[in-house]
């Protein structure tokens, strides 16, 4: 067995035995392969160890793994930050999106999805740590940019996401996890049942699975180091 065919076995297995330890369904967390900085060849070892989804965060480096890679069947997300010159391309080549942080790049990503293309699925980035330096939408902007989404043909609202600041402890990383599971109760309460909790990374993942995550987006754990 190569080394990702080990490591995806065994994050498999974890994730089975989280989802049990934490009472949460059988198979109700979903693994994403972050695969940014991996190379083609490591990409297609891990989808012939059963490894579908893949996430990128550079719309460059993705369009040429998805060029060598055009005859694989895999289901292809965007997790990295969008610029507004990337929506189009974006638009038109990924499944889904996790990294929506403004009406505009709703609007665009809804304008520039091909019709012959289904909804591109999205999740509403948050930043839940509230740090200046950190990536997605103010808490309070969460709820209007989520009816704003649902008002878009062309798109399908799926949940949230969030990279919090990443603690050393399991309690606080749990704390942090908490506060995006407890918005997202809140926000299917009051406006619309999504399904998406997109949250956890190869240090944190069972501290988000704790807290209710559905996709967990791990990169070093299945690929080592990234180049
Ligand atoms: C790189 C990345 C990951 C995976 O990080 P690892 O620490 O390698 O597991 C997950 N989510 C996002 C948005 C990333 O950019």
């Amino acid at each position: 067995m190569t080394t990702i065919e080990e490591n995806l076995k065994a994050i498999k297995k974890q994730i089975a035995d989280f989802e049990q330890k934490y009472g949460r369904e059988n198979d109700s967390v979903c693994l994403l392969a972050a695969s940014k900085g991996q190379s083609v060849e490591k990409i297609l070892h891990a989808f012939q160890a059963g490894q579908f989804i893949f996430g990128e965060n550079y719309v460059k480096e993705a369009l040429i793994k998805m060029t060598a890679l055009a005859n694989v069947p895999i289901e292809w997300h965007f997790i990295g930050a969008i610029q507004s010159n990337k929506t189009r391309k974006i638009a038109e080549h990924f499944a889904w999106v996790h990294s929506i942080d403004s009406i505009k790049i709703a609007r665009r990503l809804n304008d520039e999805r091909p019709h012959a293309l289904p909804p591109l699925n999205v999740c509403i980035e948050v930043n839940i740590s509230q740090a200046a330096s950190k990536s997605g939408i103010a808490i309070d902007e969460v709820f209007p940019l989520a009816r704003y989404c649902l008002s878009l043909p062309q798109l399908k609202l799926r949940g949230l996401m969030a990279i919090p600041t990443l603690h050393k402890t399991f309690n606080l990383q749990r704390g942090e996890f908490h506060k995006l599971f407890s918005l997202f109760k809140t926000l299917q309460k009051e406006v619309v049942f999504l399904d998406t909790l997109s949250m956890g990374m190869s240090s944190d993942f069972e501290a988000a699975i704790a807290e209710g995550a559905t996709i967990v987006r791990m990169g070093t754990a299945i690929f080592g180091s990234r180049n």
